[in-house]
C-alpha cells in the first residue's frame, strides 16, 4: 500500500501540467525547462514503480514518444498530450480502483470474504455494485397525520424511552416521538446498542410502516440523528436498496460504498467519449457514479442510469467491432448487377415480397463498393438459401468465388446438392469441402479453389481453419442455423482476401437482442414464408389422452406420410420420469407393430446420424424416434406429424424450431405436445406455442422466461457487463449506441485505455466467442 501511495503521488505530479500545457497550445512551455524534459523525467520514476505489465507498456510508450515532442507540429502534440492524459487517468483509476475492499474503514476478514463470494474483490466491484431499487425517503409526514398501513418517513424529537416486557415476558423497547403536530411510539424487540443511537431532545430522522396496537407505532424503523456534516445514507432522501444476500445488512452496504464514492469517484477514468457525452447530455462517470447510488433528485437518478446503460451498450457494440474484426478493411469489391433479375430466370417461382425486399438490400450493399456485412434472419424455409443463391450468383457472374459454411456436415451437402442442381446447369462448378475427402482427391479439390476452376466451394465451418487458397473470392455465405454466433474473425477473412460476408441465421431473435449481438452488421429479416404450404397445427396432449395420439399416427402412416417423435432423453433412469428413447422404442413397437421405426440421438457416430436421416427421408422409416437432434435444416416434405413427449421440458425456442420440421411439404401438418407441467413456466410455455406461430414473438417470449444470459448461453456467469440495460426494452437506445460507435471508428483507432475497459467489463467474450 505505501508502494501505491507513493506511486500515485508520482502520478499526481506527472499529471500536472497536462491541462496547462492543453489549455497554452502545446507550446511544450507549461513546465520551467520543457513539458517534455518533465514528462521524460516524472515518467521515468514511475516506470521505477511495481506496475503491471500493460501499464508498465503504456507508460514506457509515453516517455519514449515524448522524447521528439519538441519537433512536432502543434496539432500532433495536442493528439499526443491528449491521450497521454487519458492513459495516466486510467492508470490512476486502475492503481485507485483495484485496491482490495479491506482497505475500506469497517471491512475487516470475514466481511472481505462474504463480499467476494459475492465477486466483490476491489473498489470497482463495490462502485458497480448498483442499488435494486430506490426508496424515496426525502418527503416528510406530519405525525398528526399519519395513516395506518403507510411507509413513511418523519423527523421528530424523543420524548421518552424505556424498556418493557411483553405479556410473554419478553423484553422489548419503546420511545415516544413527537414533531409538534402528534405523537409516535418507535418498538423494537431486539435492540442491542440501539439505546444510545437515540440522544433525547434531538432530532431524528424514521422511516418504517405505520401500524395499529393501543395507539400508532412503527416497529423496528430505520433512523438517523439529524446532524451537520452527517450525509444521512439511511432517511430524509431517495435511498438505494442493494441486491442483499451475504447477510450483509443495508445500512453496511450504503456505509461501504458511501465511503468508496467519497474517496474514488473525482478519479474515475470515463469510458464514454465526451462527444457522446455532450451529444446526448450525459452526465460524466464520476457524478452518475454518486447518482446511481444516492440520487439527489429523480431526474437525476434517471439520467445516472441513463449513462450507465449508454457505457454498457457502447463497451458491449464496441467490443463485438473488435472481436469479429469486421470493421477492418471496409473496402469490398464493387459486384455489379440486378440479384433480382438473375434469380427470375432460374427459380420456378416468384420470390416473397419480403425475399424481394432483402435481396434489393443485398443488391445495394454488393453494388455499394463498400464491404457488405449482413445478417438475413427468417424462419426455416422463409427462403434464406435462395436468398444466398441470388447473392451468390451476383458474385459468380462478376468472376469471383463464392464460399458458402454451415455449421455440420449433412447441412453441408444439403447446401451442396441444393446449389448443385441450381448452378450447374448454368456451367458453374460446384464443389465439396468437408473432413471426409482425403489424399489426392482432396489436393484435387484445393487445387480447383487455388486456380479459380472451382467457382463455389461448400462445406463446415471448418473450411477457415484449413490453409484454403482462393483464386478470387468474393462472397462468403455462412449459415449459422440455429447457433447465436459471435463468429470469429478467423471466419471473415480468407488470408489476404476480405470477401463480401452474409450471415443466415435461423434463430429468430428479438430485435433489440439482434441490434445488440449484431451491432456491427446490418440486419434484413425474411418476415414470411413462401406460400403454397399445407397448414400446421399444435395440439396440447394431456398424458391421460395419450391413446388419441397414437390413433392419429396410425391414421397418418396409412395415408403415406412420415412422422417425428422427439422425447427428451435417452436412456431412462430412477432418478426422472422424463420419457427416454429406450423406453419409447419399446412401446412405439408395441403400438405400431408393423411400422419400421429409426432411432436417432447424440451418441450416435454423425456418419450413422446421417444415414439414418436418409433413410427416414427415402420412406425407410415411417417413424423417426429421436431426441432433439434432428437437424434443423432437415426438410421431408411428407413428414406430418411432430410428436414431442415431455414438450414442457424442452425450451420455447427449441419447441418452436422442432415445429419448423414439418408443413415443408403441400399437406397439412400437425404438432402435438405431450405433458402435465408441473410449473407455470412450463404452463406458459407450452400456451405460447398454441397461441403462436411467430418466430419472433415466441423468440421474445422465450427471453422473458429466460433472461438473455441464458439465452445466449453463458448463464453460469450472468452477463456480468449488463447491470443496467434491459435489452429486451432498450431497441432505441441500442440502435443509438449502434450509430455512435460507427461513427467513432470511422474516425478513430480505439484507444488502449478503452480496450482495457472492454476487457474489465466483459470478460465472458472469451467464452461466447467459441459458442
Ligand atoms: P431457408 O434456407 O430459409 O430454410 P429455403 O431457401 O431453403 O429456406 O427455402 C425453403 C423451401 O422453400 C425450398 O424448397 C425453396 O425452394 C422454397 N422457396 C423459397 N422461396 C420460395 C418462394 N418465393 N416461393 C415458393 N417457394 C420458395
Ligand atoms: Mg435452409
Amino acid at each position: 500500500m505505501r508502494d501505491s501511495q507513493s506511486l500515485l503521488h508520482t502520478l499526481e505530479i506527472l499529471l500536472k501540467p497536462f491541462p496547462h500545457e492543453k489549455k497554452s497550445g502545446c507550446k511544450n512551455q507549461a513546465c520551467f525547462g520543457g513539458f517534455d524534459k518533465f514528462v521524460q523525467e516524472w515518467g521515468g520514476k514511475i516506470l521505477l514503480c511495481n506496475l503491471k505489465s500493460h501499464q508498465y507498456e503504456w507508460v514506457k510508450g509515453i516517455v519514449n514518444k515524448v522524447s521528439s515532442y519538441s519537433q512536432w507540429g502543434i496539432e500532433e502534440r495536442a493528439k499526443f498530450v491528449q491521450e497521454s492524459e487519458d492513459i495516466l487517468i486510467k492508470l490512476r483509476e486502475e492503481i485507485l480502483l483495484e485496491t482490495p475492499v479491506q482497505y475500506l474503514k469497517g471491512v475487516g476478514p470475514r466481511l472481505a470474504e462474504k463480499l467476494a463470494r459475492l465477486s466483490i474483490v476491489n473498489m470497482r466491484d463495490l462502485l458497480y455494485h448498483f442499488p435494486r431499487r430506490y426508496e424515496d425517503r426525502s418527503r416528510l409526514e406530519n405525525i398528526g397525520s399519519l395513516k395506518r398501513g403507510e411507509t413513511v418517513t418523519i423527523k421528530g424529537k424523543v420524548l421518552l424511552m424505556g424498556e418493557e416486557r411483553t405479556r410473554r415476558g419478553k423484553k422489548l423497547l419503546k420511545a415516544i416521538v413527537s414533531d409538534g403536530t402528534g405523537k409516535i411510539t418507535m418498538i423494537w424487540f431486539s435492540y442491542r446498542g440501539i439505546k444510545k443511537l437515540l440522544p433525547l431532545g434531538k432530532d431524528i430522522i424514521f422511516t418504517g410502516r405505520v401500524e395499529e396496537f393501543s395507539g400508532r407505532c412503527m416497529i423496528h424503523p430505520e433512523f438517523e440523528v439529524v446532524e451537520e456534516n452527517n450525509p444521512h445514507l439511511n432517511v430524509g432522501r431517495v435511498i438505494p436498496l442493494y441486491p442483499s444476500t451475504q447477510d450483509i445488512t443495508q445500512r453496511l452496504w450504503r456505509k461501504l460504498i458511501f465511503q468508496s464514492i467519497e474517496e474514488h469517484t473525482p478519479f474515475l477514468y470515463d469510458p464514454l467519449p465526451e462527444f457522446i457525452r455532450k451529444k446526448h447530455a450525459l452526465p460524466h462517470v464520476s457524478e452518475a457514479m454518486k447518482d446511481i447510488h444516492f440520487p439527489s433528485s429523480s431526474s437525476s437518478l434517471r439520467k445516472a442510469r441513463l449513462r450507465f446503460a449508454w457505457e454498457e451498450m457502447f463497451l458491449f457494440q464496441l467490443g463485438l467491432f473488435l472481436k469479429r474484426g469486421s470493421f477492418e478493411k471496409n473496402k469490398g469489391r464493387v459486384l455489379k448487377g440486378k440479384v433480382r433479375e438473375i434469380l427470375s430466370d432460374i427459380l420456378p417461382f416468384s420470390l416473397t415480397a419480403s425475399q424481394e425486399e432483402v435481396v434489393k438490400e443485398i443488391e445495394r450493399d454488393l453494388n455499394s463498393g463498400k464491404r457488405m456485412y449482413r445478417l438475413l434472419q427468417g424462419e426455416v424455409g422463409s427462403g434464406k438459401t435462395v436468398v444466398a443463391l441470388g447473392a451468390s450468383l451476383l458474385a459468380l457472374k462478376n468472376g469471383t468465388q463464392v464460399a458458402i459454411m454451415a455449421p455440420t456436415l449433412i447441412l453441408s451437402e444439403q447446401h451442396y446438392f441444393n446449389f448443385l442442381r441450381y448452378l450447374s446447369p448454368l456451367g458453374y462448378e460446384v464443389v465439396l469441402l468437408t473432413g471426409k475427402e482425403k489424399g489426392k482427391q482432396r489436393e484435387k479439390i484445393l487445387k480447383k479453389i487455388r486456380e479459380g476452376k472451382a467457382d463455389v466451394v461448400i462445406g463446415t465451418h471448418a473450411l477457415v481453419e484449413e490453409e484454403i487458397k482462393f483464386s478470387s473470392l468474393g462472397l462468403v455465405v455462412i449459415d449459422e442455423q440455429h447457433k447465436f454466433g459471435v463468429m470469429q474473425r478467423s471466419a471473415l477473412s480468407f488470408k489476404d482476401e476480405f470477401p463480401h460476408v452474409l450471415v443466415m441465421s435461423a434463430t429468430p431473435i428479438p430485435r433489440s437482442l439482434a441490434l445488440a449481438l449484431y451491432g456491427d452488421m446490418e440486419i434484413s429479416t425474411l418476415k414470411e414464408v413462401p406460400g403454397g404450404r399445407g397448414e400446421v397445427e399444435t395440439f396440447w396432449i394431456r398424458e391421460e389422452e395419450r391413446e388419441r395420439v397414437y390413433q392419429f399416427m396410425r391414421e397418418e402412416i396409412s395415408r403415406g406420410r412420415l412422422i417425428y417423435y422427439v422425447v427428451p432423453r435417452i436412456e431412462s433412469s430412477g432418478k426422472s420420469e422424463l420419457e427416454s428413447v429406450e423406453d419409447a422404442l419399446r412401446r412405439l413397437k408395441f403400438i405400431l407393430p408393423d411400422i419400421p421405426i429409426g432411432v436417432l440421438h447424440g451418441r450416435l457416430k454423425k456418419e450413422e446420424q446421417r444415414e439414418i436421416m436418409e433413410k427416414f427421408r427415402k420412406k425407410e422409416f415411417h417413424l423417426l424416434l429421436s431426441t432433439t437432434v434432428i437437424e434443423v435444416g432437415m426438410d421431408v416434405p411428407e413428414a406430418t406429424l411432430m410428436v414431442i413427449e415431455d414438450a414442457h421440458n424442452f425450451g420455447l425456442a427449441q419447441l418452436h424450431q422442432l415445429r419448423g420440421r414439418i408443413g415443408r411439404g403441400p399437406y397439412s401438418s400437425y404438432c402435438v405436445l405431450i405433458g402435465n407441467p408441473a410449473t407455470e413456466k412450463g404452463y406458459k410455455r407450452l400456451n405460447t406455442l398454441l397461441e403462436s406461430k411467430d418466430g419472433f414473438l415466441i423468440a421474445e417470449e422465450d427471453l422473458k422466461l429466460r433472461g438473455p444470459g441464458e439465452l445466449l448461453g453463458f448463464k453460469q456467469h450472468g452477463f456480468s457487463g449488463f447491470r443496467i440495460i434491459n435489452l429486451l426494452r432498450s431497441t432505441n437506445l441500442i440502435e443509438k449506441v449502434r450509430k455512435e460507435v460507427r461513427y467513432y471508428l470511422e474516425k478513430q483507432a480505439i484507444p488502449v485505455t478503452l480496450l482495457k475497459v472492454i476487457e474489465e467489463r466483459f470478460p465472458e467474450w472469451r467464452e461466447i466467442s467459441l459458442t
